[in-house]
């Protein structure tokens, strides 16, 4: 049974065309003339959803409390860190279901399809495994199931405090102390998800930990990602205990290639974007939460130079809206640079060839970091309204441009995910539960 849905205007892999049927065949798709027999969808335009490279779900419940001063010298991303092990720590995996789902709701009705969800809180708050220790992740699988996104559950090893740092209290609930365990551990929820390692970061695990994984997942064609050089003080804690910064080490140990991604990629040393092109491993940026946290910008124009593939993610959920993040790279750019087109090869000055690389980082770029099948032909569409206040007047060529550089929320109306049509009319028939619960969460939390 296969669902024809055409639209005006249907982004065929290159560019925006007319006459076109999206064909939807269980969770897979294919583009072919429009015929006798589609829905249409008058005044509207389909394009493939987006895959949201990098969450932590639970997250979502610090938006609105972090906002402000909370010590005299300076707030940075470590005193952000410290609410962000508050809230992690008070949460049961009930409560980690109800944020993960409005988190996914939220991201349904961005027109996410796909999200890359990586898992760190494991156990009980005292560090002791849950009965069933993989429960906190099953929870959050199960949110995006009932929501209707696809997920990937990157299962994070945590070993330490840092180089020559205490556990935090709060890091207790994060850690596995034998990667041998998470490995396991992992290829049981494998068999019946996708799932992939996620060493979290070489300040959280020594280099045998991360070489474990990394080979773990190797051995499974998984993907492996790990945040890496997010902060000045991660490269400094790295450098002193293996005399170089983070991409550097992982470069030497053997852990770049393919179906490795790192996570920020901010601050990186010269001759590091060479290294990631060079092993053909990807940079995810998330830069909404990278200019909430302070963090700095990704030099997506150096790592493109380099044949970098570049993904997008929503992280700390401050704000989700996959092309939100897509122009933040080019504009975090403009700041530094004092330039226009940052992200545009001098090479390309075609009307929407800037806006073609900014919407790839928001699908094929994640899809690519996530191990999932090319846009296209995944049954993961939007539909956009062409008369929306925030893109009105757009057709055809100018239509990518408008839709990356200044797109509403409110101008997609409908989301399918896996096949399934999940966004209608702009509502997601979950939403009032969802939000009820939600709202009862946060009251107890804050
Ligand atoms: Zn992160």
């Amino acid at each position: 049974m296969s669902t024809r849905i055409a639209a005006e205007w249907t982004w065929n892999g290159e560019r925006f065309e007319r006459d076109l049927a999206v064909v939807f065949e269980g969770a897979s798709a294919r583009i072919e003339p429009a015929e006798n027999g589609c829905t249409r969808l008058p005044r509207r335009a389909l394009l493939p959803a987006f895959v949201n490279a990098h969450s932590h779900s639970f997250q979502r419940v610090l938006r609105g409390r972090t906002e402000h001063r909370t010590r005299a010298d300076r707030d940075t991303f470590w005193t952000w860190r410290e609410k962000m092990y508050h809230a992690a720590l008070s949460l049961t995996p009930d409560d980690l279901y109800d944020a993960a789902r409005m988190c996914f709701l939220e991201m349904a009705l961005a027109g996410i399809a796909w999200v890359g969800e990586f898992h760190y809180v494991h156990h009980q708050p005292d560090g002791t495994p849950y009965d069933d220790p993989l429960a906190t992740a099953r929870a959050i699988a199960a949110a995006a199931d009932d929501v209707g996104i696809g997920i990937v559950l990157l299962q994070a090893g945590y070993e330490r405090g840092g180089y020559n740092r205490d556990l935090h209290p709060a890091q207790r609930r994060f850690c596995t102390a034998d990667p041998e365990v998470l490995c396991q551990r992992t290829a049981e929820l494998g068999r019946t998800r996708r799932v992939g390692l996620a060493p979290h970061s070489l300040r959280a695990v020594t280099l045998d930990y991360a070489r474990r994984l990394g080979a773990f997942a190797a051995d499974h064609a998984w993907p492996l990602h790990f945040h890496a050089s997010e902060q000045p003080g991660e490269n400094s804690d790295v450098r002193a205990e293996h005399g170089a910064t983070p991409v550097t080490v992982l470069q030497r140990a053997g852990l770049l290639g393919a179906r490795t991604t790192l996570i920020h990629a901010v601050h990186l040393t010269p001759g590091e974007h060479a290294l990631l092109g060079a092993a053909r491993a990807g940079v995810c940026a998330c830069p909404t939460t990278e200019r909430n946290l302070g963090d700095g910008t990704v030099r997506a124009d150096l790592l493109d130079t380099q044949g970098v593939s570049l993904a997008l993610g929503t992280d700390s959920q401050i704000q989700i809206a996959p092309l939100e993040d897509a122009r933040q790279l080019e504009y975090h750019l403009r700041l530094s640079l004092l330039e226009r087109a940052a992200l545009s090869p001098p090479t390309d000055q075609t009307p929407d060839g800037l806006a073609r690389r900014l919407y790839a980082a928001a699908t094929t770029g994640g899809a690519r970091s996530l191990g999932l099948p090319a846009p296209e032909s995944r049954a993961d569409w939007i539909a956009v309204d062409l008369d929306d206040p925030s893109i009105a007047g757009a057709e055809d060529v100018s239509l990518l441009a408008s839709l990356v550089f200044s797109i509403e929320r409110t101008a997609i109306t409908d989301v399918w995910a896996g096949g399934r049509q999940i966004v209608r009319d702009r509502a997601h028939a979950g939403s009032a539960g969802i939000v009820d619960r939600f709202r009862d969460l946060q009251r107890r939390l804050w």
